[in-house]
């Protein structure tokens, strides 16, 4: 267990090294917000850091989001909540009820059951499309060929607010490729959101322009289970 102090420093540390990087790239400091993924993590690990003044926070899973985050939302009313992690269609409302943003928009269906519950329930998110940059079988996202017309689905058919997209490039390859044509498909397309960027490499995604970084080991130590 590490304590609430090297959560603090490793925080701050992060902090620093996110504006560092966007002043190297020549970009504003705080031209890149700062998701804390919080994966894993019980809500006693994540009080320490909503006490650092974090807003912004990620979680991959629906069910173990809800088991954590309305108690530690409801304390703290200007908490922005991420999901990062694929969304079963089944799971739509209760995403749409307990999250801020979707982060990982990646297929028709999905676009269709995010825009019916977000009617339903009168909470429009802005969304992240999941561009799977590298074209991995087994990753979820779209493809890089499919990006504009998806896009322009999504804004036209589905009125979605997309906000901009998000990619996880492959585990053994250089990210920055990835970064870039991330970076290119949003600006054809008028997007300024760019999500990319997680412990090993944000610093490397804010210089290809990153608008968020997801950011958890860093952050909150190591993580013992597999996810
Ligand atoms: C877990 C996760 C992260 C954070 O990973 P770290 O390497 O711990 O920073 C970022 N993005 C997604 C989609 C994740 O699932």
């Amino acid at each position: 267990m590490s304590s609430d102090n090297d959560v603090e420093m490793r925080h701050r540390n992060v902090c620093e090294i996110i504006a560092n990087a966007a002043q190297e790239a020549g970009r504003a400091a705080n031209a890149t917000a700062l998701c804390a993924v919080s994966k894993t993590f019980p809500a006693d690990a994540i009080e320490p850091v909503i006490a650092l003044g974090q807003k912004i926070f990620g979680e991959n899973r629906v069910q173990e989001a809800e088991g954590k985050w309305p108690d530690l939302k409801a304390g703290h009313a200007d908490i922005e909540l991420h999901l990062i992690g694929p969304l079963q269609t089944n799971k739509t409302r209760n995403a749409v009820a307990l999250f801020d943003v979707i982060q990982t928009l990646d297929r028709p269906k999905l676009a269709q059951s995010l825009a019916k519950e977000m009617e339903k329930a009168d909470r429009r998110l802005p969304c992240y499309i999941q561009i799977n940059t590298g074209e991995e079988p087994q990753k979820a996202g779209i493809s890089p060929r499919e990006a504009d017309d998806f896009v322009k689905a999504c804004r036209d058919d589905y009125q979605l607010d997309i906000a901009g997209l998000m990619c996880i490039p492959p585990q053994n390859e250089e990210a920055s490729p990835h970064f870039a044509l991330l970076a290119d498909i949003a600006a054809r397309n008028g997007l300024t959101g760019l999500s990319m960027g997680m412990s090993a490499d944000y610093p490397l995604a804010i210089e290809f322009g990153a608008t968020i970084v997801r950011v958890g080991s860093a952050i909150f130590g190591p993580r013992t289970q597999t996810v």
